[in-house]
């Protein structure tokens, strides 16, 4: 959507198909029995003066119905023991030392200065990995842009390329010296693998340093809810597509990308249309995208050499990829009070394989979200992709019973959060892999990308000329704030290459 938006806007003639009835796919809001759920993500960041959203905004003369979500989120380490992850710096830091203690403290000085280094190169939207020489020079280019605006004294930062954030986290443990400090130590592992779960898709000892400390920013850069729901980001930006002259194609499932002479001229649709097209942008996983192309164009799908030499990757759904359980929740709104936290994450090592769930209240200011006196609640956790499948395989009735005990438990672990849930439940549903695959068209319901532990796992968007890949599988990869400056990098790109 922030491809076509820009590319509307910018005077072509843009379609975009969308299998399902409404936009925003894990990004989008579904509306069921009076309620309005967030469909997957929950939490908007990249809003702040200068993010990647408010650029976008500014791009597209849209201003963001959003409002500030202030604790970012709760983390739930145990029933007694809760930290608030503030945006608000000075909050933030008594936080930390009173649950992680003095000895934390060299671990989030570094975190925060290798952070503010990187977002401040990442808002140069650079062009990872480079596709040609053009872009290599591009890149060259910004970096030095970059070095110049103060990046010199950042660029010590890029030792750490091989390290992971649990080498600096075990570099702090070294020092401790007393039983109190392990246990807060413990306790800042504990959290900060929760966090990482969440922003990178891996736990400390895997995710690799750079990308971590980026990703441990997030709650401190600033989250916000959209009224309406995480979906008006998407509406949003059909708006200003239909208004440049865009059309906006629901229930049209793409199908095919039909070539002549290694350059796509149409894309098929499952309901039987044939659009023509002489620029092709594919909002998918590359295992998706490559089984919608004709033999001419997988033929012209060759990888750059840099991109060759940087990674040895097969187009396919990754062994680690994760899924998502969800539990979509209309509650009575009283066991809730009005100034309650909206995003709360628990930690329940000991049940459901992503270690803990996420859940988000929808806010009371909003009463289109839900009935009069009630609330809307989005729960998810990281789960496996295969036992799904094999379950749904084995049958409807071991499949179903298999989503009944993960529903059951994250109804568990949500009552430690809103004591009294499962008495004000009115409205309940729940999805697996199996509903991602059917609702987003993502093979196996594989969501959130790549697992940040490496730096070159991330694609780079082009294709062909005249075909691309966008979405959370290229550079810099998941979340809307990321998706969108991939996408703001692929229009600009595709602008000076073909204008
Ligand atoms: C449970 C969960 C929680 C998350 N929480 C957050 C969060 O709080 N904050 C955050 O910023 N990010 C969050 N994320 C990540 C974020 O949602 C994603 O990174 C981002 O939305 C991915 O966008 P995308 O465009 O790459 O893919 P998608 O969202 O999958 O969009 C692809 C779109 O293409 C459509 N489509 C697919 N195939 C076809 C076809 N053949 N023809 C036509 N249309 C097709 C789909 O219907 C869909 O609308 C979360 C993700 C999940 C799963």
């Amino acid at each position: 959507m922030v491809s076509s938006a820009l590319l509307a806007k910018a005077g072509w003639k843009v379609t975009v198909l969308e299998r399902n009835h409404y936009p925003g796919g894990c990004a989008g809001t579904f509306a069921y029995q009076g309620y309005r759920f967030d469909a997957g993500a929950t939490l908007a960041g990249g809003f702040y003066p200068g993010g990647p959203m408010h650029q976008l905004g500014e791009a597209l003369d849209i201003s963001w119905d959003i409002h500030p979500v202030e604790p970012a989120m709760v983390v739930h380490l145990t029933k007694e023991q809760k930290v608030y992850c503030w945006a608000d710096s000075l909050r933030w830091q008594q936080e930390r030392r009173q649950h992680f203690g003095e000895n934390a403290e060299p671990f989030w000085r570094w975190q925060e200065r290798t952070a503010a280094g990187l977002w401040s190169f990442a808002e140069c939207n650079p062009n990872w990995p480079p596709q040609s020489w053009v872009e290599v020079n591009t890149l060259g280019r910004k970096g030095l842009k970059w070095l110049g605006q103060g990046g010199l004294s950042q660029l010590g930062l890029f030792t750490a390329v091989r390290q992971t954030v649990g080498d600096k986290i075990d570099k702090i443990e070294r020092s401790k010296s007393s039983s109190a400090q392990a246990d807060s130590l413990d306790k800042l592992r504990q959290f900060i693998d929760a966090q990482l779960l969440i922003a990178a898709q891996c736990p400390a000892e895997e995710a690799l340093a750079l990308y971590g400390a980026a990703a441990l920013e997030l709650a401190r850069r600033g989250v916000g809810c959209l009224r309406g729901g995480i979906g008006g980001m998407a509406e949003a930006l059909v708006e200003m597509i239909q208004r440049s002259g865009g059309v906006v194609e629901y229930g049209s499932e793409a199908s095919q990308v039909r070539s002549e002479k290694g350059r796509p001229i149409a894309v098929e649709t499952a309901q039987g249309t044939s659009i023509p097209a002489d620029l092709v942008l594919l909002n998918l996983p590359p295992n998706d995208a490559v089984s919608m192309l004709d033999t001419g164009l997988q033929a012209a799908w060759k990888p750059w050499w840099i991109e060759k030499a940087l990674s040895r990757r097969e187009i396919k759904v990754p062994n680690d990829g994760w899924g998502a359980f969800m539990v979509y929740i209309g509650l009575d709104g009283s066991v809730v009070p009005d100034t309650f936290p909206l995003a709360h994450q628990v930690l329940r090592p000991e049940s459901l394989e992503g270690h803990g769930l996420f859940l988000t209240l929808s806010p009371p200011w909003d009463p289109s979200r839900a009935p009069s006196r009630c609330r809307a609640l989005t729960m998810s956790t990281h789960t496996e992709l295969e036992p799904w499948w094999t379950a749904r395989r084995q049958g409807k009735d071991v499949y179903e019973r298999r989503k009944h005990q993960y529903t059951e438990q994250m109804l568990d672990a949500a009552e430690q959060v809103i004591p009294g849930l499962r008495s004000a439940v009115k409205v309940i549903l729940a999805g697996s892999p199996v509903t991602y695959q059917r609702f987003t068209g993502r093979s196996k319901g594989w969501v959130g990308g790549y697992r940040q532990n490496c730096l070159t796992r991330l694609w780079g968007p082009r294709i062909t000329d005249q075909l691309w890949l966008v979405g959370d599988s290229i550079f810099p990869g998941q979340s809307t704030a990321a998706v969108a400056m991939g996408a703001m990098r692929v229009v600009e790109v595709i602008l000076q290459r073909l204008s």
